[in-house]
């Protein structure tokens, strides 16, 4: 999943013109740069379109990612997806090893998000994961009012009800109901 910066044609005038890159990949790609512990799954088809200009020795990136990707709900770790259709505006720039490591961080001097191209190739898989971490809620949930879990013995509460003991109360309401019961035991 590299673009070849080289491929970048030239105009007439000799300058270069700006490559408009327009690319779908199978959720089956992603799976060998996605590691074990990743959050998501890739769910459906990518579509990634974006146009590379070049601006001295940086390549201005604009485009747009979109796809669905699976998550796990974190009440009852149901999976469910989420559509993805996100637009980023990055720059990138040579790559500088890690022995000036310090200049690297003094890149940026505008509000773009800058990344690095080795070898005359930006890294397009890296690029579409940075765009789904950036699209992941904070708080995967399959649904806002999702039951969660029995604590007790897993049943999915957004499916079936168990004979455990209540297992979730509002914390609010478990405070109420402590004071109820202390007031009553006075
Ligand atoms: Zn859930
Ligand atoms: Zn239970």
């Amino acid at each position: 999943m590299q673009f070849d910066l080289r491929q970048l044609g030239r105009q007439k005038g000799g300058s270069l013109r700006d490559e408009h890159v327009d690319r779908t990949f199978q959720p089956s790609e992603f799976v060998a740069s996605v590691g074990p512990d990743e959050e998501y799954k890739v769910a459906a088809p990518v579509h990634l379109e974006m146009d590379v200009h070049k601006d001295g020795e940086a390549y201005r990136v604009t485009g747009r990612v979109t796809t669905r990707l699976q998550l796990e709900c974190g009440r009852c770790l149901e999976p469910f997806e989420i559509p993805v259709d996100s637009a980023f505006e990055l720059r990138y720039v040579p790559h500088v090893e890690p022995s000036t490591e310090g200049e690297e961080r003094e890149v940026a001097e505008d509000d773009l998000t800058t990344a690095f191209y080795k070898e005359d190739s930006i890294d397009l898989g890296e690029l579409m994961h940075e765009q789904f971490v950036l699209a992941l809620p904070m708080k995967p949930l399959c649904r806002e009012t999702c039951k969660g879990l029995c604590v007790h013995c897993g049943t999915n509460f957004n499916k079936e009800t168990c004979d455990c003991a209540p297992a979730w109360t509002d914390p609010r309401l478990a405070v109420l109901k402590g004071l109820i019961k202390s007031e009553r035991e006075n």
